[in-house]
C-alpha cells in the first residue's frame, strides 16, 4: 500500500485501528494488578449507562413515537451484549489496554463486522453501537478517573512482552497527534493528509516513522495485523512475509547505526567547506521540546508554534500568565540561546476546540486555508492578541526572545500589529512588569509578501520563509489534501525563484533571513538553499544532525555559481542532482541513510 512519506525510518508492529473520532481517547498500558480495577471501571460505566437508558425510556412522553422506545431497547441490548463489554475485557486482560482504549479497540472490531453485513438494517446499527460506546466513554470520563493514567511527561513504555504497536486511523488532527508525543505507538498511518499538513509535521517532530494519505489503509488493515511502515519510501506492508520482515529489521538496525554516527556531530559547528557559518535552529511545538532542541545541537529556536498551547483545552484559551510561564520555560530551557516565538497560527488544519474541526474544514468555511487564519485571526481577537504579545514580551526578560508574525500579506496587518505591540508594551510599563526589546520578524509564506518584500522589510528586523505555506499558496495546492499531494512540489521553479528572490533581497537589505518550513529540514534542499545564500535553517530537532552533515560537505560558493542555471531550468531538481554528483559525490553513510 502506498502513501506519502512524512517521517522517515522503519516501524514494525501490530496495527491498532482507531476511529478518527476516538483518536483523542487515552491510550496507555496497565500493570497486572490494575487489570481488575480497570474492568470495574468499565462495569461501573456500563451500569451507569444502562440506568441512564432505562430512565430515558421510562420517562418518554406518551406521545413519543414508538420507534424511540425501540431504539433505546436496541441500545440496551447492544450494551449488554457480550461482544461489546465482554470482549472489551479481553483487551484489558490480555493486552493490558486501559479501559477507554480497550473499548475503542473493540468498537473498531465490531464496526468492521457491521460494515460487512449484507442486511442494510443491520448495517445501519453501527451508528447505534457508536452512540452506545460514546455514552460509555462519557460515563467513564464522569466517573473516578483512572488512577493509573501515567503522569503527563512520562514516556509510556511498551508493556513487558507486548509487541510494538502502530496506529492506523482515517485521519488524526494535529492537536490529537500532539497527545501521542509520549505514547505507546512506534508508527502512524493515516488514510488522508498531505506531506506538510500539521499532522504530518507533528509526526515528524516525534521522529516516528509515519505514512499519510494511504487512502484505504484503515479499511484494509485489520486490528492486530502485523505492519511494516517504510517511512522513507511511503510504503505500508500488511502481513509481511518472514523474508520481508527480516529485511526491514536489518534496515532498522542500519538506520539506528546511522543515527548514532550522526549524533556525534552534535557539538560540531555547522560550517561549509568554504568556511561559511550556518545557523541551525529548531522548530518546537511545546516548551518541553526545548530539551530535544538543545540535545540535537540546535543553536536556538527558529520557530515556536505557539498555537499548540491553545489546543486540547476544551475551548478555553490560556491566559497571559499561563502563556508567559510557557514561553519563559522555553526561554530558560534554551540557556541564553535565541527563542523565536510565533504568535498563534490558528485556523486551516489547526482548529481550536471551540471551533469544531468540521466547522473549520468544510461545513461553514469553504476554504479554511484561505480564511481566518494566523495573523488574520489574531487581529480579529485584539484583546487575545495583546494578551499573547504581553506574555511574549514578559518572557523576554529571561533570555533572547524574537517575535514572529505568521501569514502577513497586507500592510494594514503590519500597521495593526505594530500598534498592538506598542499598546502591549505600554500596558506592561504601566503595570510595572519587566520586558526588554525584542526583534520583530515576519513569516514570508504568502506570495504577496514575498513579492513586496522590500516594503515589508522596512517594518521588520528579520524574516523567516514558511515554505509549507509558500508552496501551498504559490501553487494553489491545499497542503493537507492527499488528492493533490502529487502537485505539491517544492521543486517547482516558481517556488524556488520566489525563495531565491526573498533571500537575495533580505540579504541586500542587511536583514537576517531564515527558512523554517519543512524544506529547511530536508537534506535534498540544503545545497540549493546554501547556493541561494541562505545561512539560517530551522527544523525539527531530529533533522538537525543530517542537515549539519550536508552543510559540512557543501561548498556554498560553488553552489551559488550554479544558481542562475538551476533557477532558469525547467527541471531544477534534476539540475541539482546532477550538480551534486559532481560537487559532492554521495558518501557511504548517505546511502545507508537514504539521504
Ligand atoms: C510554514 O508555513 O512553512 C511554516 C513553518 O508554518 P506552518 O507549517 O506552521 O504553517
Ligand atoms: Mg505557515
Amino acid at each position: 500500500m502506498f502513501g506519502l512519506s512524512v517521517s522517515r525510518g522503519v516501524a514494525i508492529g501490530r496495527a491498532v485501528l482507531v476511529a478518527s473520532s476516538r483518536v483523542d481517547v487515552a491510550h496507555y498500558f496497565i500493570d497486572d494488578e490494575r487489570v481488575e480495577p480497570e474492568i470495574t471501571r468499565l462495569r461501573t460505566a456500563r451500569d451507569a449507562v444502562a440506568s441512564e437508558l432505562t430512565t430515558l425510556q421510562r420517562e418518554l412522553p406518551a406521545e413519543a413515537p414508538a420507534e424511540l422506545s425501540a431504539l433505546l431497547d436496541v441500545h440496551l441490548m447492544l450494551l449488554r451484549d457480550d461482544t461489546l463489554t465482554g470482549a472489551t475485557k479481553h483487551w484489558i486482560r490480555e493486552r493490558h489496554y486501559n479501559a477507554e482504549w480497550a473499548l475503542s479497540a473493540q468498537l473498531e472490531v465490531l464496526a468492521r463486522q457491521f460494515d460487512e453485513m449484507e442486511d442494510e438494517y443491520l448495517r445501519e446499527r453501527k451508528a447505534d453501537l457508536e452512540q452506545v460506546v460514546e455514552r460509555l466513554l462519557r460515563a467513564m470520563a464522569r466517573g473516578p478517573a483512572s488512577s493509573f493514567a501515567p503522569a503527563p511527561g512520562v514516556r509510556h513504555r511498551d508493556f513487558a512482552g507486548e509487541d510494538p504497536l502502530v496506529m492506523v486511523a482515517n485521519d488524526i488532527a494535529p492537536a490529537d497527534m500532539l497527545q501521542f508525543k509520549r505514547s505507546v505507538f512506534t508508527g502512524f498511518i493515516t488514510d488522508v493528509g498531505g506531506k506538510t499538513s500539521h499532522t504530518a509535521i507533528v509526526a515528524r517532530s516525534m521522529d516516528i516513522p509515519a505514512v499519510v494519505g494511504a487512502r484505504e489503509a484503515s479499511r484494509i488493515i485489520r486490528q492486530d495485523d502485523w505492519i511494516v511502515i517504510d517511512g522513507d519510501a511511503g510504503i505500508v506492508i500488511v502481513d509481511p512475509s518472514p523474508i520481508v520482515l527480516e529485511e526491514y529489521r536489518f534496515r532498522q538496525r542500519q538506520i539506528e547505526l546511522g543515527r548514532e554516527r550522526l549524533a556525534r556531530l552534535r557539538h560540531t559547528p555547522a560550517v561549509t567547506l568554504d568556511g561559511e557559518r550556518v545557523e541551525l535552529l529548531a522548530n518546537i511545538e511545546m516548551p518541553s521540546d526545548a530539551a530535544a532542541a538543545l540535545d540535537a545541537g540546535a543553536i536556538g529556536v527558529g520557530l515556536f508554534r505557539s498555537e499548540f498551547l491553545f489546543m486540547n483545552r476544551g475551548g478555553d484559551l490560556p491566559g497571559e500568565d499561563e502563556q508567559f510561564e510557557a514561553y519563559r520555560t522555553a526561554v530558560i530551557a534554551m540557556k541564553g540561546l535565541p527563542v523565536t516565538i510565533r504568535t498563534v497560527d490558528i485556523g486551516a488544519d489547526k482548529a481550536l476546540d471551540r471551533m469544531s474541526t468540521n466547522e473549520l474544514r468544510h461545513e461553514h468555511v469553504l476554504n479554511p486555508a484561505l480564511g481566518l487564519r494566523a495573523i488574520r485571526w489574531s487581529l480579529s481577537e485584539p484583546a487575545m492578541f495583546r494578551q499573547q504579545l504581553r506574555a511574549i514580551l514578559r518572557a523576554s526578560a529571561y533570555g533572547k526572545v524574537r517575535l514572529l508574525i505568521p501569514m502577513v500579506a497586507h500592510l494594514t496587518e503590519v500597521r495593526l500589529t505594530l500598534e498592538a505591540l506598542a499598546r502591549a508594551r505600554q500596558q506592561l510599563s504601566e503595570a510595572g512588569k519587566a520586558y526588554t526589546a525584542v526583534e520583530l520578524g515576519a513569516m514570508i509564506e504568502v506570495p504577496a509578501s514575498a513579492l513586496m518584500l522590500p516594503t515589508f522589510l522596512r517594518y521588520f528586523d528579520f524574516v523567516s520563509i514558511g515554505t509549507n505555506d509558500l508552496i501551498q499558496y504559490t501553487l494553489a495546492i491545499d497542503r493537507a489534501d492527499e488528492a493533490v499531494a502529487h502537485l505539491y512540489d517544492p521543486w517547482h521553479p516558481a517556488v524556488l525563484n520566489l525563495m531565491a528572490r526573498v533571500i537575495a533581497q533580505a540579504r541586500a537589505a542587511g536583514k537576517p533571513v531564515s527558512v523554517c518550513g519543512e524544506m529547511a529540514g530536508d537534506p535534498a534542499f540544503t545545497q540549493i538553499l546554501l547556493g541561494m545564500g541562505l545561512r539560517s535553517f530551522s527544523m525539527h530537532p531530529s533533522q538537525v544532525a543530517s542537515i549539519k552533515q550536508r552543510v559540512l560537505r557543501t561548498d556554498a560558493r560553488r553552489w551559488s555559481l550554479l544558481m542562475s542555471r538551476v533557477l532558469a531550468s525547467d527541471d531544477p531538481e534534476l539540475e541539482c542532482k546532477n550538480a551534486a554528483l559532481v560537487l559532492s559525490p554521495p558518501q557511504r553513510e548517505d546511502l545507508a541513510l537514504g539521504g
